[in-house]
């Protein structure tokens, strides 16, 4: 098959191989094919796309002109490309998800201490009500999303037993998951843009410094809700499935 053009932006990994997703109709994802793609190949480019915020992270850019992938390196064939890379979807936003809260984690975890420690007009700042109470506000909502997201894993995983593998679960659970880890990926990182800018701002001079990883979680915390699917096309996701809701409740 001959894929060309195509543009896309990836996390980049060591391992000489990308999977890519391309249509033969253009805008029709219901003639989406799957491939795997030695990036040694003619017609294949990557270059790095620098982002700022995270200066450690390799994003490429692919490129892919004229690109020839022979027969036995194609995974789906047109048509059912969709459908597979819609196979991977929820464990993935769940990842997405769960870094999030492990950067709501680390970041409520290092205001905590420095509140504890720090102190000004001879007490511990955190028993100033501006510090305090705010930072018991990210510790909750942060134990509150935290619980949420282990009850869906806990579910996910009684599924995936029951039927034998992620791959075997019915579609219409499948569907409900969907909306599931849209709504948790779409909350939990709009969480971690706020707790981690606010516990660093807990931490005054400190949270802006290089001396502790706060710098680097409200870095990353910049990024989280554009990787993995933005915060509009997660909002997309969620009021279609209320529409289904609706749809099925025969009202
Ligand atoms: C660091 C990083 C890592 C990434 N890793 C991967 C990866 O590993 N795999 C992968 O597949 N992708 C990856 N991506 C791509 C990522 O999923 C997209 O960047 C993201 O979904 C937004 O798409 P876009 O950049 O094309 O923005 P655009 O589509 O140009 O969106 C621009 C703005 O318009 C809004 N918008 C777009 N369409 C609509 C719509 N229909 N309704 C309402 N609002 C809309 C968006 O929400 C956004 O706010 C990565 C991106 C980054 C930055």
């Amino acid at each position: 098959m001959q894929i060309n053009p195509l543009k896309g932006f990836y996390i980049l990994t060591q391992t000489g191989y990308v999977v890519c997703y391309a249509t033969t109709e253009a805008n029709n994802p219901n003639q989406m094919a799957q491939f795997l793609i030695d990036t040694s190949w003619d017609g294949f480019r990557v270059e790095r796309v620098n982002i700022p915020w995270v200066p450690k992270l390799w994003l490429g850019k692919e490129e892919l002109n004229d690109l020839h992938v022979p027969k036995e390196y194609v995974l789906g064939a047109p048509g059912k490309g969709r459908e597979y890379l819609f196979e991977g979807l929820v464990p993935e936003r769940i990842s997405i998800a769960i870094m999030s809260l492990a950067q709501c984690w680390g970041s409520v975890a290092h205001a905590a201490i420095y509140a504890n420690l720090r102190e000004q007009f001879n007490q511990e700042i955190l028993k100033f009500q501006g510090v305090g109470f705010l930072l018991s506000d990210l510790w909750a909502q942060t134990t509150n999303l935290s619980l949420g997201m282990l009850k869906f894993c806990q579910a996910y995983d009684e599924k995936v037993e029951k039927f034998g593998g992620d791959m075997e679960i019915p579609g219409n659970i499948q569907q409900a998951m969907v909306a599931s880890a849209s709504q948790l990926k779409y909350q939990s990182a709009k969480l971690s843009k706020d707790v981690c800018y606010e516990a660093g701002n807990l931490m005054g001079g400190a949270g802006l410094c290089d001396n502790t990883l706060m710098h680097d979680y409200i870095n990353i915390s910049r990024i989280q809700e554009i990787v993995g699917g933005s915060r509009q096309i997660q909002q997309y996701i969620m009021s279609r499935a209320l529409r289904t809701l609706y749809k099925m409740s025969g009202i």
